[in-house]
C-alpha cells in the first residue's frame, strides 16, 4: 500500500497527519502528489468528500519556504508564498483547518480572510507577516486594493472548487486575482466538476498543466 512518504511527503507533514489517524492517501492524492510536489501546474477533478484538500495543500506546505529551512532570511520578509482561493467562507476555514493541521511542525503561519469579518485582525495579521493566506476572493480583492495584501511573491496559487466559483459569479474576481500574482507561480486548479468557463480560465492562465481526474468524479 503506497503511504504518504512513498509519494515523496516530508516527515514534517506526514507527522501531524498520523496524529490525526491520515495515514494511507486517497485516491486523487495518490494521483497528484508526486506530480504537484515538483511544482508543475495541475488541474484535478474529483468528487466532493475525495480529499482534494490534501492533495494540493500538502505541495503548497511542502514547497513553501519554512523559518527552519536557511533560506528563510533570503524571502521578502512576512509577504504571502503561497494564496489558496476558495468559494465560501466555511470552504475557506476547512481547508485552512487543513493546511493549519500540516502546516504546524514546519512553523508556517496561515490565515484565513473573507467577508463578513472585521478588517482589523485580518491587516493586523497581514501587517505582522503570514506565509498562506486562505480566502474568498471578494475580500482577497479588497485587501489587496487596500495594499495589506502584497501577492507578488505568491510562488503557488490554488484554485478550489473552481466550479462553485463559477456558480456563485466570482471568474471575474478570480482572473484578477490570479494577475496580481507573478506569472512564474506553480498554479492547482481544483474542481469537482470542469464546466467550459473553468477549463477556459486553465487554458488562459496555467502552464501545460496536467489533466488529472480520479474515478467516480461527478460530471
Ligand atoms: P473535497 O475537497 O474533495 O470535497 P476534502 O479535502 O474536504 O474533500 O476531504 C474530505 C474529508 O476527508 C476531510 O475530512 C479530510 O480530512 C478527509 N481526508 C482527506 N484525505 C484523507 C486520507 N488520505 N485519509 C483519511 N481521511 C482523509
Ligand atoms: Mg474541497
Amino acid at each position: 500500500m503506497t503511504t504518504f512518504k512513498d509519494l515523496g511527503v516530508h516527515p514534517e507533514i506526514c507527522a501531524p497527519l498520523e496524529r490525526k489517524g491520515i495515514t494511507t492517501p486517497f485516491a486523487i492524492q495518490e494521483m497528484t502528489l508526486s506530480v504537484a510536489l515538483q511544482g508543475t501546474d495541475l488541474i484535478g477533478q474529483a468528487r466532493t468528500g475525495s480529499g482534494k484538500t490534501l492533495a494540493f495543500g500538502i505541495p503548497v506546505v511542502q514547497r513553501s519556504v519554512s523559518p527552519k529551512d536557511s533560506d528563510y532570511v533570503d524571502l521578502p520578509q512576512g509577504k504571502p508564498q503561497a494564496l489558496i482561493v476558495a468559494p465560501t467562507r466555511e470552504l475557506a476555514m476547512q481547508v485552512s483547518a487543513e493546511i493549519s493541521l500540516i502546516s504546524e511542525d514546519r512553523g508556517l503561519r496561515v490565515l484565513t480572510v473573507y467577508g463578513g469579518a472585521g478588517y482589523e485582525p485580518q491587516i493586523d495579521a497581514l501587517e505582522s507577516g503570514v506565509d498562506i493566506v486562505v480566502g474568498t476572493p471578494g475580500r482577497l480583492i479588497d485587501l489587496a486594493n487596500r495594499k495589506v495584501l502584497d501577492l507578488s511573491h505568491v510562488h503557488a496559487l490554488v484554485l478550489d472548487e473552481a466550479d462553485e466559483m463559477l456558480d456563485l459569479g466570482f471568474l471575474p474576481d478570480v482572473e484578477k486575482l490570479v494577475t496580481l500574482t507573478p506569472e512564474t507561480r506553480q498554479t492547482l486548479l481544483f474542481s469537482a466538476t470542469m464546466p467550459g468557463a473553468i477549463v477556459a480560465l486553465a487554458r488562459s492562465y496555467m502552464r501545460h498543466p496536467m489533466n488529472i481526474r480520479a474515478e467516480s468524479s461527478t460530471e
